[in-house]
């Protein structure tokens, strides 16, 4: 598109009263020979829009800049419509609203303008992806249970197709084996039916919805919209294609032959609360050794749990469960005396009345301890012994039954999720040629039973949480620490229930609607060329020049979301419906062969070299480059401006998608410009990270680690090159980490490079 340029210079806000507007418009009309530049007042009101919109329709203006505030407002105000480019230069909280008037301040206004003329000059509108063949949307439920059936129902009502697929031969999942659910209703102290039963008659009755028992899936493959998915029934396979899947497998037992230390296995009766519960569901509270009765109850909690050697986190119900059983022995014998040694009662919400009424039950004894012996005595009685109690001093109980509070564990555990974990499997490193691989792997049938067994380069299951050191907390999937629930690191995969973190029916149900809703936008934004969050609605996608491609693979293994799939020789085969246009592929590719019709090696290196370099010898003027991210970093600086927080003028941002989508050229190509550092603003890394894109500032302080090589042939010390980590509430400190930043880049000096 030959593109016709107009500048629109806010001077509203301050910014008229800080800068020299006259000299500003001369940047955009003498140095880029701008055909259109004019200023108002107020250009996001009536009269600033009428102006704008009369040089697009009567000057054929079809790439608007304004300068002005931050791109995040106003960006609905300043649209003009699908044919027309919008970009924003902030010279509103990045410059007079963080520093005071003066030359420097008007330098940096200058060079604000500068980049975002370059960027408008090669930006092009994308015009999104979109499905060659119908996009499918029907939903696939893996797992019948609570969370699935409601899924399923949600969608169902949404009027989508969906397809249930459910390992056991009945629908139900834990719920349909419990006796009672937990108060749900005001006075909050009542157990009530778990429902189970009317909602598989609701989800059986579903003309929209198709159930698969005594099935599983074997294989899926393709991608969002396009999904082919082999299940597998008594011995029997059938295809299926779907548009979005929700994984709802729920969750199995915490193994109790690992406690022994608690008695069990060593104790007649020293039982778990499922078996608990399946007594209760038959109508008998009675002692595993003899059938007696159970007359006195101890229900030991924490069985497991915030434990690092079983599970290290809190499986959230089990503090409930043992009230509720509680509660099932006072039901049935008023003369039972029942015992709760806990760690921390956990009854959040309106659970606390349920708590209340246990608390007022006189047969009821909760004390705050630590279990220091749990031994049998001759009539088989259970001993408990239980030190730093709420009394103040050790106690002894003897009981008829010991139940332990056993805790969650994602029906994922064990399962290999990555790809270094089935490598392991099969006695493999990765390291062996392709070929080689794929013989192994088919001589040898799969030697565990996954879930989805997605044919994905990047592995066959959900990833799980993982640290920085990318070291497996847990078996639960996960996509972003904080932001984003019922997500999964596969697009158009969603996680609902247990699968995903321990919680009750409940929380179950809300989590179940929530990934049903999630799925449908997925297949709904997908299916108009539109992506998925964090960039929902973003039309542009990768574009891969592939005739430079050499195969390095660095794309297909740093792709967070398994986008990538490679032919034989490593080349990477795109699955855009899978992409969230994170921009790391572009960042990884050492030929900078990857791009965005609006976001590429090209705009950023030639935002880069807009940057006015000054060159004195007597007195450098230091220029600061930072990277920082839209997610968080960017709107941090722009709070720090919104707050009139200032820091160090000589900064220049340039807001990318991720960290991870900075390629190393940038680097170089801005210290060899004469840049004197280069500061990379991105999210908290480790393990409560909170990128958007999962791995993107992990990856980019990786690269950083490596940039030395390109410092080294510059001859430039490696500390002109630095990384932070900042959380969108962290605006306050930003003026304290650019200030030391560019105090340690004038100790040592200017860039050599300076006037080349
Ligand atoms: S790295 Fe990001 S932009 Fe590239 S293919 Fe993967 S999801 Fe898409
Ligand atoms: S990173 Fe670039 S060169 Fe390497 S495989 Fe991907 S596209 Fe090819």
């Amino acid at each position: 598109m030959e593109k016709k340029i107009g500048v629109y210079i806010c001077t509203g806000c301050g910014i008229g009263d800080s800068l020299d507007i006259e000299r500003l418009s001369k940047v955009a009309t003498e140095e880029f020979n701008v055909p259109i530049c004019k200023t108002h007042a107020f250009l996001c009101g009536e009269e600033g829009l009428r102006l704008i919109k009369e040089d697009i329709n009567k000057e054929g203006v079809n790439t608007v800049l304004i300068a002005g505030c931050s791109p995040r407002v106003n960006w609905d105000v300043f649209n003009f419509g699908t044919n027309i480019i919008v970009e924003r230069a902030n010279i509103r909280e990045m410059v007079v609203w963080s520093h005071p008037p003066g030359e420097d301040t008007q330098e940096l206004a200058e060079d604000y303008l500068r980049m975002g003329i370059a960027r408008a000059e090669k930006v092009e509108i994308p015009e999104g992806y979109m499905p060659e063949e119908e996009y499918n949307k029907t939903i696939l439920v893996v797992g019948g249970g609570i969370s699935g059936m409601t899924a399923a129902l949600e969608a169902a009502k949404a009027n989508y197709q969906v397809v249930i697929v459910e390992k056991q031969a009945k629908l139900g999942g834990w719920a349909a084996k419990w006796a009672k659910q937990f108060p749900k209703h005001p006075p909050y102290q009542m157990l009530e039916d778990t429902g189970i039963s009317s909602k598989i008659k609701e989800v059986e009755a579903n003309s929209n919805i198709k159930v698969y028992t005594s099935t599983t899936v074997k294989k899926v493959e393709g991608q969002p919209g396009a999904f082919n998915v082999i299940l597998s029934q008594n011995g029997k396979e059938e295809g299926i294609k779907v548009g979005s899947i929700i994984l709802a497998t729920g969750w199995k037992p915490y193994d109790p032959t690992r406690l022994e230390h608690l008695g069990y296995g060593r104790c007649s009766n020293v039982i778990t609360n499922i078996q608990m519960e399946e007594m209760a569901a038959e109508g008998r509270i009675t002692r595993p050794s003899d059938g007696r009765p159970a007359e006195s109850v101890v229900f030991i909690q924490c069985a497991g749990q915030r434990d690092p050697e079983h599970l290290p986190y809190c499986s959230s119900v089990c503090c409930l469960v043992s009230l509720k059983q509680a509660m099932y022995v006072r039901e049935r014998n008023p003369n039972a005396k029942v015992y709760i040694i806990y760690r921390d009662m956990r009854t959040p919400g309106q659970y606390e009345m349920f708590y209340k009424k246990a608390q007022d039950d006189e047969n009821i004894f909760l004390t705050k301890g630590d279990i220091v012996g749990v031994t049998e005595d001759g009539d088989k009685s259970v001993i408990v012994e239980v030190d730093n109690t709420l009394l103040g001093e050790k106690i002894s109980i003897k009981a008829d039954l010991v139940v332990l509070a056993t805790g969650m564990v994602s029906t994922l555990e064990g399962i290999p999720n990555t790809i270094e974990e089935v490598y392991a499997q099969y006695g493999l490193t990765g390291e062996e040629e392709v070929a080689k691989i794929k013989e192994v792997i088919a001589s040898k049938p799969q030697p565990w039973e996954g879930v989805l067994n997605l044919d994905y380069r990047q592995g066959p299951e959900v990833p799980f949480l993982q640290s920085s050191s990318l070291k497996k907390l847990s078996d639960f999937p996960d996509s972003n620490f904080i932001c984003f629930p019922y997500e999964s690191r596969r697009t158009g995969i969603y996680v609902a229930g247990c699968v995903r973190q321990p919680m009750d029916m409940d929380a179950a149900i809300k989590d179940a609607t929530g990934a049903a809703l999630k799925a449908i936008q997925c297949m709904e934004l997908e299916s108009r060329g539109r992506t998925v969050h964090p960039r929902s609605l973003d039309l542009s996608y990768p574009i891969f020049f592939l005739q430079r491609c050499t195969q390095c693979k660095r794309c297909t293994m740093e792709c967070p979301f398994s986008a990538l799939e490679e032919d034989e020789k490593g080349t990477p085969k795109p699955n855009l419906f899978r992409c969230r246009r994170c921009g790391i592929c572009m960042g990884a590719c050492p030929e900078r062969i990857i791009g965005f019709k609006d976001y590429n090696v090209d705009i950023i290196s030639s935002m880069i070299k807009a940057i006015n370099v000054p060159y004195e010898d007597e007195e450098p003027k230091f220029r600061i480059l930072c990277f920082a991210c839209e997610n968080d970093a960017y709107p941090a600086l722009d709070m720090a401006g919104i707050n009139h927080l200032s820091y160090d003028v000589s900064l220049r941002v340039i807001p990318v998608r991720c960290l991870g989508s900075v390629n190393m050229v940038f680097i170089s190509d801005a210290l060899s410009r004469g840049i004197d550092g280069i500061l990379l603003l991105g999210c908290v890394l480790g393990d409560d990270y909170q990128c958007h894109f999962v791995r993107g500032s992990e990856l980019a302080n990786y690269r950083l680690g490596k940039v030395g090589e390109t410092l080294q042939r510059l001859a430039l010390e490696a500390e002109r090159v630095h990384m932070e980590q900042v959380t969108i509430t962290d605006y306050y400190k930003l003026p304290k980490i650019i200030n030391e930043f560019v105090e340690k880049v004038k100790e040592i000096g200017a860039n050599p490079f300076k006037g080349f």
